[in-house]
């Protein structure tokens, strides 16, 4: 495995954090490369190994995501942390950095046990039922279609990090992960306002608050009931901060941490229950603004 540091970084620093983590966690061997870098201009010479197609296809995902992310070609993983401005303390807290790496990397292991596609058959194999929830609200069948795939994707998104994070709570590394997600969410923030108020809001608005909360359940849900203090202080602050605004939206929700606590498992059963109690709340929502027909 190359491991390569590009940019403004100490490389002494992530050295450690690789030979750290590997301690911890053991790095197969298809996993290629890892890249640390900290601008999205590096990604360019890391990729000079693929062929052309492929190394455009990367690049341009990796320019529209600027986050930190795994890429698979044939048979190899590469796996790039990207320190960004607002990551900073990825260059000195190694706890929050190697929790990254190992988040990463877990993503990475699980696509390689079939998550990926255990998930999208799931998702397709009752995709009619989710719509047919979508259609109480009325909307033209393209839009419908296109909320659909929409939730789908954060949805799944979520989903992924749930499966990530449990893997690494059951592998004694949950304060690491904690440790970034700590520094990624407590910082000086306002409550992200979505709508001046819930009923005047424009789907479109409620639309973007659904999405931003149901992300926040893969921080909040893994940690609600983890033994380490700062767990319950990232949540006292999600809750705080970013949540405010949104209180109609977190209520819908609350099932999710019922279901998450009784049922959480790999199996199709819990999934599409999952899946069920997103689509119906994210309905009820949208059907409850009142200012657009
Ligand atoms: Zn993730």
């Amino acid at each position: 495995m190359e491991f390569l540091i590009k940019g403004n970084l100490n490389k002494t620093y992530f050295k450690k954090v690789e030979a750290n983590l590997k301690q911890l966690l053991p790095i197969p061997d298809y996993i290629e490369k890892i890249f640390i870098i900290d601008q999205v201009k590096h990604a360019a010479s890391l990729f000079r190994d693929f062929p052309k197609n492929t190394r455009k296809k990367f690049l341009s995902t990796f320019e529209q995501e600027q986050a930190s992310m795994a890429f698979t070609y044939k048979d190899i993983e590469v796996v790039i942390i990207f320190i960004s401005k607002q990551d900073k303390y990825l260059k000195s807290n190694i706890n929050a950095c190697m929790g990254i790496l190992a988040h990463e990397l877990t993503h990475v292991f699980q696509k390689r046990e079939g998550m990926n596609e255990h998930l999208s058959d799931c998702f397709n194999h009752f995709f009619d039922e989710y719509y047919k929830i979508l259609q109480k609200l009325k909307y033209p069948p393209a839009e419908t279609e296109k909320l659909a795939v929409t939730i789908g994707e954060t949805a799944t998104f979520v989903l992924k990090d749930l499966y990530m994070a449990s893997e690494l709570i059951n592998r004694g590394l949950g304060d690491y992960l904690l440790e970034a997600y700590y520094c990624q969410f407590v910082k000086p923030v306002k409550a992200p306002k979505f709508y001046k108020s819930f009923d005047k809001a424009t789907k479109e608005e409620i639309l973007n608050a659904i999405l931003f909360e149901l992300a926040l359940l893969s921080v909040v849900l893994p940690f609600q009931s983890y033994p380490n203090p700062k767990a319950k202080k990232l949540i006292n602050y999600i809750q705080n901060k970013y949540e405010p605004h949104a209180q109609e939206i977190v209520k819908e929700f609350y099932g999710i941490d019922r279901l998450y606590d009784t049922e959480f498992s790999w199996s199709w059963e819990f999934q599409h229950k999952y899946f069920q109690k997103i689509f119906a709340g994210a309905a009820y929502l949208l059907k409850n603004k009142t200012n657009e027909s």
